[in-house]
Order: structure tokens, then sequence, then C-alpha cells
């Protein structure tokens, strides 16, 4: 069947993905691929502006590879690759950075957010973050990238920068890639209030052993006004709930519905039937990692082909790029 377009999508090495990353990420790629070519990005140039994430670069990028084949991404048609392995993107990045005003780097909110998580190393890097954002998306020739809320501010950005290299240097060279505004769930941790994610230690790892799940999902917080086994509690307001709306058949999700709004289910039997199905769910992941991860050689392999088929794509761009900027051939 002839595909839609390509699809690009980059995130940073965090190593063991959680059910955040999961529901908000993964699964999409993986759905993906039905429909798009699609180009899988682990961005770990990215990583490098935040001192935090360097530590076990190296292993991080192995085990999200590691978890993205588990989870289903198809390396034979998807292109899944390690960023700093295209260097191509780096000179992209110097030279879309001369067409980009500093304050509209500055301006954009997720640098100021950045800026306040990290006083005391505001890097150039991390001014020019959205800039080689940028030149990964258009250096691969992307139509399409899957975005969430928070993301889409860096679309535009690319979008606009785009326009202006296109324009600045009369050119064609550089594709403007449309915004795919997917409906990325927002998964709160086991705190109940926050984002789930690896920084707060909220997390649910997919790669954990089904003991660890039971005992971190044991952890979760439900209704904070349901005090006692005896109250009533309310579905609504229970992030507990919500995963079993995702994990658990339609008929459980119903009987926990009713019955936790009797009284006639406690929290804790509760969490027991949700930690079930999560590990019934994740069985294949967890089985198709074990399988996969028994060659690591094999991941390292899948992702150096990746970089060999990416960079085929990104010379030809960066020829047409050198031909409009009038740089030697
Ligand atoms: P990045 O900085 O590359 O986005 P993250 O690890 O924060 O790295 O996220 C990787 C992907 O997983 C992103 O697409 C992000 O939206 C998604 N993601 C991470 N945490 C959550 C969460 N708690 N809920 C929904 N999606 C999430």
């Amino acid at each position: 069947m002839a595909k839609k377009g390509r699809v690009f999508s980059g995130a940073r090495p965090t190593g063991r993905q959680h059910l955040g990353n999961y529901l908000g990420a993964i699964k999409n790629y993986v759905a993906l691929q039905d429909d798009y070519e699609c180009v899988y990005c682990i961005v770990d140039l990215h990583a490098l502006t935040t001192v935090d994430t360097t530590e076990n670069l190296r292993q991080n990028t192995y085990e999200m590879a590691l978890d993205w084949l588990a989870a289903g991404i198809r390396p034979e048609e998807t292109i899944m690759f390690v960023q700093s392995q295209v260097p191509e993107v780096t000179e992209l990045h110097t030279i879309l950075s001369m067409v980009t005003p500093l304050g509209k780097l500055t301006d954009l909110p997720t640098f100021k957010e950045k800026v306040r998580e990290n006083p005391d190393n505001i890097n150039y890097g991390l001014v020019g973050y959205p800039v080689l954002m940028t030149a990964d998306i258009v250096l691969y020739k992307s139509d399409v990238v899957p975005v969430g809320v928070d993301q889409a501010p860096h679309l535009e950005f690319a979008r606009e920068t785009v326009r202006s290299f296109n324009y600045r240097f009369n050119t064609k060279a550089l594709i403007e890639p449309q915004m795919k505004n997917t409906e990325i769930p927002k998964v709160l941790g086991i705190d109940g209030v926050q984002k789930m994610g690896k920084s707060l230690n909220n997390h649910i790892e997919l790669a954990s052993s089904p003991d660890d799940t039971r005992q971190r999902v044991m952890q979760m917080v439900t209704d904070p006004q349901r005090m006692k086994r005896t109250d009533p509690g309310n579905p609504d307001v229970c992030n507990v709930f919500t995963m079993h709306k995702i994990f658990s058949s339609a008929e459980e999700v119903e009987m926990v519905n009713a019955e936790c709004r009797r009284a006639g289910i406690g929290c804790v039997d509760c969490k027991k039937r949700f930690a079930a199905n999560l590990n019934n769910s994740l069985a294949p992941f967890r089985a198709k990692r074990d399988e996969i991860g028994a060659n690591p050689d094999a991941v390292w392999d899948v992702l150096h082909d990746g970089a060999k088929r990416a960079r085929m794509i990104a010379q030809k761009t960066m020829d047409d790029v050198r031909e409009a900027v009038q740089l030697p051939r």
C-alpha cells in the first residue's frame, strides 16, 4: 500500500522507557508505521544539553532502542537510528542558525522552562535546541511530525525557519513539515498528581519484573478523599481507574467503576487487579525484549543500519542546501 508520506519523530535517550513514554509516544510510533514511512531518531546530541542525562548516555541509548523494538518498531521498514551517527545534522544546524533570530529562541516557553530547571547550566546548545530539532526534521525531508501541545511551538518554529531559509536563499531545498496534532494523554505518575517521569521517580518501567511492577502499582495514590475502606470512592479522580480503562477489560472497568462508588471494592483490591492486567499486557513486550536483548550487538546493528539509510537521505538534502547557500560542491 502506498504510504501517506514521511513521519519524523525524535526522543532523547532516557534509558528504559516507562508507561508515560509508551502511552504518550511509542504506541503512536508503532501505529504510524502502517500508514507512513517512519523515521525515528534517538536524539543523543540533544541529551548533551543537560548534564544529568549524559551519564550512561550510550547505555540509555541502547535500552531505549531495545524498548522501541520490543514494543513493535519494525526496523526493516522504519528507519530507527541515533542522531549523532548522521553528522550532517550538525552542519545543517549551523547553517540554519544563521537564519534564526536569537530573540525568537530565548522567547520560547520551553527555553524559559529549561532555564528554570538548569539555572547553573544555561549553555549555548540549550538556546539552539529548537534549531537542532528543526535540522533533524528537515534533514530527512519529513512531511509530518506528530506533536503534543507542549511541542507545538517548536514545530511552528521549525516551519518558520524553513520558510526563512527557502526565502532567503531562493530555494525549495527544505520541506516545510506539517504538524500532526496527536492526542497525547498526560500520563500521571504513581503520585497521581504529576506527569509520570524518571526525574520525579514516579514512573513504572515497561521492562520491570512483574513483582516490581506490582510493588510500584501498590504505591499508586488513589482518590485522596477516600480515607477508609468503607468510604465510597470516586473513580473520576483516581489515576488507578484511568489506567484500568487502558489495561483492563470493559467488564472489569465497569465493575470497578460501580463497586468503587459503593465501597464494594477497596483500593488495595483495585490496584491488585490493575497490576495483574498490566503485567499480562506487558508480558509479550517483556518476552520480546528478553529475546532481542540476548544479543545486544543486533540492537546496535539495527541502529547502524538505520543511520546508513538515514544518511543517504541526509546527504541528498545537504547537497541541495549547499547548492542553495553556495558552499563549494
Ligand atoms: P523528550 O524530551 O525527548 O520528549 P521524554 O522522555 O520527556 O523525552 O519523553 C519522550 C516521549 O514520551 C515524548 O513524546 C513525551 O511526550 C512522552 N512522554 C513522556 N512522559 C510522558 C507522560 N507522563 N505522559 C505522556 N507522555 C509522556
